[in-house]
């Protein structure tokens, strides 16, 4: 049985709401546990309490808010939005249940499947992690996103849409709803989100340090109370680049993406608050084959991605089957025209919202009637 998950308040009445919540909250501080209570190190993450700015190592860059709204009352569940770059789903096959025992679990103890599908017009980081954050396609003449590029570079911006407005995303629904949020992230380049969502986005981390990057991840869900978090690891597409999309370093890179990923929901399982709350949903921005990368959005091993839905409450079956709006599409990528859509990794932006309580992103068309069923129904 699962709980009913409210909807949030909007307008004007919203904002005297929150912000009275606020000045309520503001005294009493943050009740995070002591630090040691989470059994996650706490390396060098700063802590939520703890106002930094840009320091450490080139190529790593932290940021923390603490002015951010104070959250409700704690809502009443989490996401966790996890993307494993370059992890196609050619490779989980391959890994199965013992290289992989984590992501097979994910397979198996959720509502799962490994037939979903990148956006159509492209298959590379940046449009396609956009299209997850937006629920929105690529095209911008299509009512899509407009990221195209993939420079890994941290001073661009998603474009205004055509009427010249910010392009909307999951982290400003929940930032509207009074809800805090968290980015960690392993390049440079998605510092685009935090540029654009910089007032929506509470905590960001960008390091390619993945140890580091995990490890803040983890003590974060414990200590950070985020309605939604998106960690981004970006291990397989490294190694995919470095050596080959079926190079031994690649599955050994996948191996290890499950390995980061098992201590993530450790964590989730050995913390109440979390394991009651908390939903994991887990997809890839693309897959790749071989040494040819995985530039062509016409192929195969890069569009098929898996989808992986995890938590208390989510029902162990395969995704297709509990949504009856959606059509698992064989080998093939279905144009967006296709009234029975597949599975898409631009589906995260509105199941996150679904699962919060939120409407649909406001101009997203992924994933927009929030039809994906990952919850047990009410008896
Ligand atoms: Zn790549």
């Amino acid at each position: 049985m699962t709980a009913p998950v409210r909807r949030y308040a909007r307008g004007p009445a919203r904002a005297a709401w929150a912000l009275a919540l606020a000045v309520a909250l503001s005294g009493l501080g943050c009740a995070s546990a002591p630090p040691g209570q989470d059994g996650v190190p706490d390396g060098s993450a700063s802590r939520s309490s703890a106002s930094s700015a840009s320091s450490g190592p080139p190529g790593q860059v932290a940021r923390d808010r603490p002015e951010a709204p104070a959250q409700p009352t704690g809502p009443r569940r989490r996401v966790l939005a996890v993307s494993v770059d370059g992890l196609g789903s050619a490779v989980l096959r391959r890994l199965g249940p013992r290289q992989a025992p984590t992501f097979h679990r994910m397979l198996r103890r959720g509502a799962s499947t490994l037939e979903a599908r990148t956006e159509v017009e492209m298959t590379v980081t940046l449009p396609n992690h956009t299209s997850m954050l937006t629920g929105r396609r690529i095209d911008a003449a299509r009512g899509g996103h407009g990221v195209t590029w993939n420079d890994d570079v941290a001073d661009r911006s998603v474009p205004r849409d055509a009427s010249g407005r910010v392009v909307r995303s999951i982290f400003t629904s929940a930032h509207r709803a009074g809800l805090h949020t968290a980015m960690f992230a392993g390049k440079q380049k998605f510092h685009t989100f935090d540029n654009t969502w910089s007032r929506a986005i509470d905590r960001v981390l960008v390091t390619s340090d993945q140890a580091r990057l995990v490890r803040a991840a983890r003590h974060d869900l414990v200590h950070g109370r985020r309605a939604f978090t998106f960690l981004h690891l970006r291990g397989p597409d490294s190694a995919g680049h470095e050596d080959g999309f079926d190079s031994p370093a690649y599955v050994a890179a996948g191996r290890e993406a499950d390995r980061q990923l098992g201590g993530v929901l450790r964590t989730v399982r050995t913390h109440p608050r979390l394991q009651r709350h908390l939903v994991v949903v887990l997809t890839a921005d693309h897959g790749g084959r071989g040494a040819d990368g995985h530039d062509v959005a016409t192929r195969a091993a890069n569009y098929r991605v898996p989808f992986l839905v995890w938590g208390r409450g989510v029902v162990h079956r395969d995704l297709y089957r509990l949504s009856p709006g959606r059509r698992n599409p064989g080998g093939a990528q279905p144009g967006y025209g296709r009234p029975r859509q597949p599975v898409r990794n631009g589906d995260v932006a509105n199941l996150a919202a679904d699962l919060l309580g939120l409407r649909a992103v406001p101009g997203s068309t992924i994933g927009a009637r929030q039809d994906l069923r990952v919850l047990a129904r009410r008896r």
